[in-house]
């Protein structure tokens, strides 16, 4: 047998060794063959005669057009619509078209769609599974044709994210907060939905928008999971050798076949290359790319295939830069690199020269959790200690957007604790029964629920990295003396607040007496005593 030497060798044999992963969940369509084709008749029926062999076609064709007659007489078999307009809802293999024609309105179910209208109903993003809209170009129109025809029958797809609507930091009592994915969703799969955003599934593609730029967690890559992926770049490592730094290449599916084209015309990647190849580099968010860095890579090449996916990636990799700036890490901005368009050849050409990696591999061994904040915790604590060894205790400004961060409060804060009930991730809490705010940074994914929510307009934000142990502790960001109730002693809120609303009041007429205002510093059981025991309680109405 044949001993495995290079470190690439080992660390891929050590991958191959490792038992197989849970599967991933998986969708499953069900597409029979009815087939709607919307659009200008001619070629509508051009193409519904073309696929009569395969599929139960239905014409749903444009009203009112000088042809649409002759063609039905010659098709008196075929079944026609004439529509002036098509709405369309739902999934490959459970579509429906609303349709209208003058006065007239219905739907019909059909399993797969040809939108042949000059304007289609759907465009400019990605389209869903089953939906086809090529365009006037007939070499369009045959190779959506041919695409359809192999939709037909039953098959799945992984559910490529889970998603968890309680982390989800989208909005709270209607006040927007968090729609990064909502930004970034190329599929328009994700939708707002109350408090939370909602991802339908059978729309979802797998891009992984989403999953990088989701702050909390709420959406979790399962294709794979951070955990798996973690595991395999973990027996990688082991398996590498302290001596050869690695640089991790992560490409997707779509350069894969580059690569492998590349190899087999005698191209070699240089040794100190580690190919781990990705259903989609964009679901790198900065939990991964921290990750493969703390846990001993010295450089994390990405190769993306196009231009529009670079943004985030981007702003991940300007996060991680600065860090490592704060660390002192003269490699800092090499570390991660973001490339697109590329070939293998230019590629290994550019990174030829290895990078000495910042934390030796086999220092922090663990894994990626299955929830993020888990995960982040996890690389928190190996970036602080890293800190600590090289003295830098103070909080370090990330780049706008970045999900680590502070809050502050100005005086306007009234210890309303608005911001404490919206906030996703318990960053922010009120004091256990004193008015006292308190806020831990650890928590915080500066999603910016707690500043649209509070009405004093009183919290500001700050990206940033704090290193020291005090980001883990809660701190008190605004405290007040309470106030208690005159008679059972209940804390009723901040004194200030109390004594404000006691000198407001006390010039309206219910108010005047001193017993009267003695109501306002009861706690509500107390008041309701002190009414019934009145002669002349005072009545809501007449506030
Ligand atoms: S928290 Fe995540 S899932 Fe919710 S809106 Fe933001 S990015 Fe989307
Ligand atoms: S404290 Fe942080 S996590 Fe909580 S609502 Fe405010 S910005 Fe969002």
């Amino acid at each position: 047998m044949r001993m495995s030497n290079s470190p690439r060798e080992r660390a891929l044999a050590a991958i191959a060794a490792l038992p197989s992963f849970a599967p991933v969940p998986a969708l499953e369509f069900t597409v029979g063959n009815r087939l709607a084709i919307i659009g200008d008749p001619d070629v509508a029926f051009g193409w519904g005669e073309r696929v009569q062999q395969a599929c139960a076609v239905i014409v749903l064709a444009t009203a009112h057009h000088h042809r649409l007659a002759a063609l039905r007489a010659a098709h008196p078999d075929a079944l026609v619509l004439p529509v002036d307009r098509a709405a369309i809802e739902g999934h490959a293999g459970a579509y429906r078209v609303l349709w209208e024609c003058g006065d007239e309105q219905g739907e019909i179910a059909c399993d797969l769609i040809l939108d042949l209208q000059a304007t289609p109903h759907w465009s400019g993003f990605e389209l869903p599974v089953g939906y086809f809209a090529p365009g006037s170009d007939p070499l369009d129109q045959a190779l959506a044709v041919l695409a359809l025809v192999q939709l037909i029958g039953e098959w799945e797809k992984p559910r490529y994210v889970r998603f968890s609507s309680a982390l989800c930091a989208h909005e709270r009592n209607r006040i927007g907060g968090c729609s990064r994915c909502l930004e970034v969703c190329d599929t328009q799969a994700i939708r707002p939905s109350g408090d939370h955003v909602a991802i339908d599934p059978y729309w979802c593609q797998g891009c992984g928008d989403c999953v990088g730029v989701c702050p909390t967690g709420a959406v979790r890559f399962q294709y794979p999971r951070p955990a798996d992926w973690s595991t395999a770049l973990s027996a990688a490592l082991d398996a590498w050798s302290d001596e050869t730094p690695c640089t991790l290449l992560c490409y997707d599916e779509r350069w894969r076949g580059a690569l492998a084209q590349w190899e087999a015309e005698g191209g070699e990647l240089p040794d100190h290359f580690l190919p781990l190849p990705i259903w989609r580099t964009t679901i790198f968010s900065e939990e991964w790319l921290l990750y493969a860095l703390i846990r001993g890579v010295a450089r994390v090449v990405l190769v993306s295939a196009a231009e529009s996916e670079k943004p985030a990636l981007l702003r991940a990799a300007a996060m991680v830069q600065t860090v490592f700036e704060a660390l002192g890490d003269p490699y800092a901005a090499e570390r991660v690199a973001i490339v697109c368009e590329t070939t293998p050849e230019a590629l290994t050409k550019r990174f030829s020269a290895p990078l000495s990696p910042y934390v030796s591999p086999g220092r922090f061994r663990f894994r990626l959790q299955t929830e993020k904040n888990d995960s982040m915790r996890l690389i928190r604590d190996a970036l602080a200690k890293l800190a600590a060894e090289r003295q830098v205790d103070a909080p370090v400004l990330l780049p706008s957007g970045s999900s680590w961060g502070a809050v502050a409060v100005t005086d306007r804060c009234t210890l309303c604790f608005a911001c404490t009930g919206v906030c996703p991730t318990q960053a922010l809490q009120a004091g256990g029964g004193i008015p006292k705010l308190q806020f831990t940074e650890a928590r915080c994914v500066q999603c910016g629920l707690c500043a649209n929510t509070c009405p004093e307009q009183a919290i500001e934000l700050t990206p940033r990295w704090n290193p020291s142990q005090e980001a883990n502790q809660a701190v008190i960001l605004r405290q007040s003396e309470p106030a208690y109730c005159a008679e059972c002693g209940a804390v009723l809120g901040p004194r200030s607040v109390l004594d404000k609303m006691v000198a407001t009041l006390q010039s309206h007429p219910l108010f005047g007496q001193p017993d009267r205002q003695l109501l306002l510093r009861l706690c509500a059981d107390c008041r309701v005593k002190a009414q019934f025991r009145e002669t002349d309680p005072v009545r809501i109405w007449e506030l």
